[in-house]
């Protein structure tokens, strides 16, 4: 086994050695081509950040001898769709193939109606940050065959080029819940974030996009430094820790307490308001006692409270809660006067949008 992975691992960098460099793995700030003026540069940064037009070759007021020259040093695409589900009106889920084969994935959320019952034409992204996942949260897809790499700067704005060109429109806000950690993976993380809110790349407000973590602590600490005012939502899914560990091996390194800890730091430096994420699963969580604990946490972190009923992945033994149970987890948690509280029924239930399971179904197809 050791020496198969051996051999996966010795392919895949050899893949990546054969590509050429990803552009957009650089901020446009840091694009340096010997000689060629600022606003050749600029006309580039237009085609792919404002009109998203990743070929070369159709960049048509770049002249014929740049474009070859640049066709010869840069990737421009960082991945090709392999397989999409769901309808255009709905939710849809792409698989994506990397330049290295690995596969991963993004849904496309659409806001059915606003307020006030009109079709409302939001549309939300949720972002892959890690081909796989090492934190093994025991419920989820993602962290099954753990961890294969972390992605690029490139790969995770390219998910949202790409997204945004299948659309036909723009995305509005962004949620990094895809596969993986994404605080394991600041380093491609902050550029990548970066150009996500310059104006002169995507243009996306911060009060528009949420990262959501396990809890890794020091990362947390690390992130309340970032200086633009985007949102952070903790995966917590039990009250205490006895709890929580069953499910999230996370946290032996980082129990409750000193997640909490984090967060208030991560408040008190942004003013902001967190959400703590609570996935419902049978018999496990879903205690009254729970809800109530749960409540306590979110008045103390004046926090958020987004309730998810848990999708359910093949081979995996957990269960959705019925209906009516639900409901009551939900109503004692409002009873302990949280400050706010939201039940997501996952539109994406129907076409497995819960992360990782696309991937794990389309591995399974191909073994
Ligand atoms: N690694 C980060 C972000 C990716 S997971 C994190 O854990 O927060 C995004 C969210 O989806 C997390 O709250 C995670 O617990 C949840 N999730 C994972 N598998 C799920 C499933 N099968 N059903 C419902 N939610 C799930
Ligand atoms: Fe990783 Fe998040 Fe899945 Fe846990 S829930 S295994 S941290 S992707």
């Amino acid at each position: 086994m050791l020496h198969c992975n051996k051999w996966i691992l010795r392919i895949t960098l050899w893949n990546l050695k054969l590509n050429k460099p990803l552009l957009i793995d650089h901020s446009f700030e840091d694009w340096d081509w010997e000689g060629v003026p600022n606003f050749r540069m600029e006309q580039v940064r237009d085609w792919i950040f404002e009109k998203g037009q990743l070929d070369w070759g159709k960049m048509s007021n770049l002249p014929k001898s740049l474009k070859e020259k640049l066709t010869e040093r840069y990737d421009l695409v960082p991945m090709k769709i392999m397989r999409v589900q769901g309808s255009k009106d709905t939710t849809q889920k792409f698989l994506w193939r990397l330049r290295d084969h690995q596969l991963i994935e993004s849904v496309l959320i659409r806001a059915n109606q606003d307020a006030l019952g009109n079709r409302s034409s939001r549309l939300t992204l949720c972002v892959s940050t890690q081909v796989g996942c090492a934190l093994g949260c025991k419920f989820c897809a993602s962290g099954l065959d753990g961890l294969k790499r972390n992605l690029t700067t490139g790969e995770i704005v390219g998910q949202i080029l790409l997204a945004r060109k299948e659309a036909g429109r723009r995305i509005d806000n962004l949620v990094f819940m895809g596969m993986g950690e994404p605080l394991a993976n600041l380093r491609a993380l902050l550029p990548a974030l970066d150009q996500i809110l310059s104006p002169r790349g995507l243009g996306i407000g911060a009060r528009h996009l949420t990262l959501s973590t396990s809890g890794l602590v020091p990362k947390i600490l690390e992130l309340a430094k970032y200086p633009a005012q985007i949102r952070l939502a903790i995966s917590l899914h039990g009250g205490d820790n006895e709890t929580r560990r069953k499910i999230m091996p996370i946290n032996d390194r980082y129990p409750i307490e000193e997640l909490f800890k984090a967060c208030e730091k991560f408040i008190e430096k942004r003013r902001k308001m967190i959400t703590l994420e609570y996935i419902l699963i049978e018999n496990l969580n879903d205690d009254l006692q729970q809800a109530e604990l749960l409540a306590t946490h979110a008045r103390r972190l004046n926090a958020k409270i987004n309730l998810i009923p848990y999708n359910q992945v093949d081979g995996l033994e957990w269960r959705r809660p019925t209906l009516p149970r639900i409901r009551a987890f939900q109503k004692k948690v409002e009873q302990g006067k949280a400050p706010k509280v939201t039940l997501r029924m996952e539109k994406g239930h129907d076409i497995e949008a819960a992360c990782g399971q696309l991937r794990l179904q389309e591995s399974s197809n191909l073994s």
